[in-house]
Order: structure tokens, then C-alpha cells, then sequence
């Protein structure tokens, strides 16, 4: 088989680049190792920037997001039983919009099939070959190994995927730094309260409050990293919940079933060199951010999008662009890995906190709500500027 782009992985990285190169008239194959049913399911993020927003209106991807985004322009924290507000939304209008990362998954694969476009699914990808010259996959499915010739491979085969490994020298140039905690996240059928939503910096650690639709909602608590998913009961998941999202008002969450429960490890990860001859990298293959700043899916529409610049001008006989492609996306991945990463540090209690460290905490988080430079901070690093797609 040949195409042009070989996209290895039917995430939103892949996804959204194969849509932006199919409205631009290139052809794209995508291979993903997982079942369709299995894609589908995958909860994982849901808030996204104005600038993630724009993206997907800029290419057709607004049907349902358009009636089912939820926008907010506000957030809270919860810290010593109190509860401080902090506007988000800016006097250009920007905000933030929650849709769950599944559906535009969704929206992605059923724009794309009603193309008749191809994404193979329960594909599994093992070998690249021909970089500098002339690009092969060699993947698995069906029991059978197969290969896919194309001009270029953009690897959005996530964290644990298989493209990195063919940038020579990637791991001397990346970075890891491991959190020493998870987060045990459910999502369950219950009305989210708006003025329960936002982040508890508690003594027993973090807990987030979100929404995922007018019926669900999604929270999370900081565990320890051998945290076992079925050691609490669901009525102590929601006591636990409420203890650290304590307010002045004394109101509680909306309980209701809980219907899915996962836990990630926090990480923060970054992948310096992302291209290498007629190989990209982009979205999780490059780059991992602790969720607490919600930016792992708004980086990956960055990257995709810059990338689809960067082939389009490639194919053309242009290599500029793609040879800035890694400076380029650095530029935006290293600070919103830092912003990541300080709201990790301001939110958590880590191992051996003193009363010190806590007060300390509590100042971050007074300085972002108190003060004119740290609400302005605060509300730009949320809505993903400068630094916006
Ligand atoms: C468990 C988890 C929970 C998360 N929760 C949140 C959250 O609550 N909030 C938030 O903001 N962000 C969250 N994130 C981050 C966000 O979901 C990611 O940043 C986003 O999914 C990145 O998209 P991607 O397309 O780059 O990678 P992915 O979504 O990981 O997609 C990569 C795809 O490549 C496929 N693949 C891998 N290897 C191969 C191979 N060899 N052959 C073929 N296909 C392959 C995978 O099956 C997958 O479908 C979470 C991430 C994870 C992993």
C-alpha cells in the first residue's frame, strides 16, 4: 500500500493532522493498534483552549462541539474551608470550553469515514524504515505483517509509542521528571454544581472537581503511586471528595453512579528533537504535562497544526519550516511544561511536607488570585497564551 503521510496512531494528534492535511489535499494513512470500540471509550481530557476551539471550527470538527462545549470562564480553588474565584475568561472573549477528548475523537473518525477516508484500525506498528529517503511501516495486522510506502511518517503514537525511538539520539535529548504521586480520576452520573468546580488544595492532597456534561461529572483525587483502584468504596470516594473540596457554604458534590475509574501517574516529559529526515514526532510522542493544568490535548493541536504547515511546505520542496519544526514547538511545550508543573507543585502535598512548605503553597495560589500580575499569569498560562495555537 502507498500513500502519501503514514500517521502512526488515532489519537487527536493523528486524527486532527490527518483531517487539516485532507483539507488541504493531501493524502494520509492512518494505522492505529487498537480496536475502534477501544479508541472510542478512551476518556482521558476534556478542556480546551479558545485557540484548540478555533482549530477544530477552522476545520469542519464543530458540529457537536458547537452545541455540546461547555464554556467556562471561571475557576476556584478551595484551600483552609474557604473558596476563591478567579476570572479565566479574557476582554477578547477567549475562555475555556469543556468537550471531552472522546468526542472529538469521535467527531474525527466519523468525519473521516464519512470521507471514506482510510484508518486502519488493530494495526500495530513495529518498524520504520527509509527515513532519509524513502519512508516504510512495516505493521501487523490481522496476524499478517504488512507494509505502508508513503513520502512522510508523523509519529502520533503517544508516550509509549514506537516512532521516538527512530530520532537518533531522542532519549540523550529528553527530559523526565516523575511526580511522587498518581491521580485516581472517575467520572460519574451526576449533575456537576457550578459553583463546585476547581481545585482543593487539602492536607490529604488534592482533589479536582470538573464537568464533562450537563449530567457528568469528572473528579479526581491525589493517591500514592501503588494507590489500588478498588481499595475505597464509592460512598468513600465521595466522602473523601467532599472533605477536600470543603467550603464556607458546607455544600456538598452531586453524588451519582460512578462509571468509570482510571489512575495515571504524573509525569512531565519532553522530547527536544521531534523531527529527523522524513520522520515528525508531535502530541504524546513528544511531550507529557501533569494534568493538573489540562494542556496535554491543547499541546497536541499545537504541534499537529505547525506540523501540517511544515509537510505541506515539504512536499512542496520547501524544508524550512520543517527543519525549525522542533525549535519551533519547543517553543510552546517548554512553557506550558513549566506552567504544568508549578500548578502541580502549588496543588499537591508531597512526601515529608512541613507547615513551611504548605504556607508557602498557599501563597502561589494567593498571588494568582490577589494579585493583578498573578491573576493576569494565571488567567494567559490557562487560556494557553502567549503561547496559543
Ligand atoms: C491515562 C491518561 C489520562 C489523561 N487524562 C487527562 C486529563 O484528565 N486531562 C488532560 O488535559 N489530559 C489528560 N491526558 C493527556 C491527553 O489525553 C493527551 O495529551 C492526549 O491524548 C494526546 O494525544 P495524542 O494523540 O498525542 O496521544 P494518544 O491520545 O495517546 O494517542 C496515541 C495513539 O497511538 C496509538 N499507538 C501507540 N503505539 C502504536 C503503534 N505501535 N502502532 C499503532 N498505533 C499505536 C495508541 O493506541 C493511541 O491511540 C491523559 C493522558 C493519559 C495517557
Amino acid at each position: 500500500m502507498k500513500t502519501q503521510i503514514g500517521i502512526i496512531g488515532a489519537g487527536p494528534a493523528g486524527l486532527l493532522l490527518a483531517r487539516i492535511l485532507q483539507m488541504n489535499g493531501i493524502e494520509s494513512v492512518i494505522l492505529e493498534r487498537r480496536s475502534r470500540d477501544y479508541v472510542l471509550a478512551r476518556l482521558r481530557a476534556g478542556v480546551l483552549e479558545q485557540g484548540t476551539v478555533d482549530t477544530l471550527r477552522a476545520y469542519g470538527v464543530n458540529e457537536r462541539l458547537d452545541r455540546d462545549g461547555m464554556p467556562h470562564e471561571q475557576t476556584t480553588f478551595y484551600w483552609n474551608e474557604r473558596r476563591h474565584v478567579i476570572v479565566i475568561a479574557d476582554e477578547a472573549g477567549r475562555r475555556l470550553t469543556t468537550y471531552g477528548q472522546n468526542r472529538i475523537v469521535e467527531d474525527l473518525i466519523t468525519l473521516r469515514e464519512a470521507d471514506g477516508l482510510p484508518i486502519l484500525f488493530e494495526a500495530q506498528v513495529e518498524a520504520l524504515d527509509g527515513l532519509t529517503d524513502r519512508p516504510a511501516i512495516t505493521y501487523v495486522q490481522d496476524g499478517a505483517r504488512k507494509t505502508l510506502e508513503c513520502d512522510f511518517i508523523a509519529g502520533c503514537d503517544g508516550y509509549l509509542g514506537v516512532s521516538r525511538r527512530y530520532i537518533p539520539d531522542a532519549d540523550a535529548h529528553s527530559y523526565l521528571h516523575e511526580f511522587p504521586f498518581s491521580w485516581f480520576g472517575i467520572l460519574a452520573e451526576a449533575p456537576p454544581k457550578p459553583e463546585k468546580r476547581g481545585f482543593a488544595h487539602h492536607v490529604r492532597g488534592l482533589a479536582v472537581a470538573s464537568a464533562r456534561s450537563p449530567r457528568q461529572s469528572r473528579l479526581y483525587l491525589q493517591v500514592d503511586p501503588d494507590f489500588e483502584i478498588d481499595s475505597m468504596s464509592d460512598d468513600q470516594i465521595w466522602d473523601e471528595l467532599d472533605l477536600r473540596l470543603t467550603d464556607e457554604t458546607g455544600t456538598p458534590l452531586n453524588r451519582g453512579p460512578i462509571t468509570e475509574k482510571s489512575v495515571a501517574r504524573l509525569r512531565a516529559f519532553v522530547c527536544e528533537r521531534m523531527q529527523h529526515g522524513k520522520l515528525a514526532i508531535a502530541g504524546d510522542a513528544a511531550h507529557i504535562v501533569p494534568p493538573s493544568g489540562a494542556k496535554g490535548l491543547n499541546l497536541a493541536v499545537g504541534d499537529v497544526r505547525l506540523l501540517a504547515e511544515a509537510i505541506g511546505r515539504h512536499l512542496r520542496g520547501d524544508d524550512d519550516l520543517l527543519s525549525r519544526y522542533s525549535e519551533l514547538a519547543l517553543q510552546r511545550i517548554w512553557p506550558t511544561v513549566h506552567w504544568s508543573c508549578l500548578m502541580s507543585e502549588a496543588l499537591h502535598v508531597f512526601p515529608g511536607q512541613t507547615g513551611f512548605d504548605t504556607r508557602r503553597q498557599h501563597m502561589t495560589l494567593d498571588h494568582w488570585i490577589n494579585s493583578e500580575t498573578g491573576s493576569r499569569r494565571f488567567r494567559e498560562a490557562m487560556l494557553g497564551l502567549p503561547y496559543a495555537v
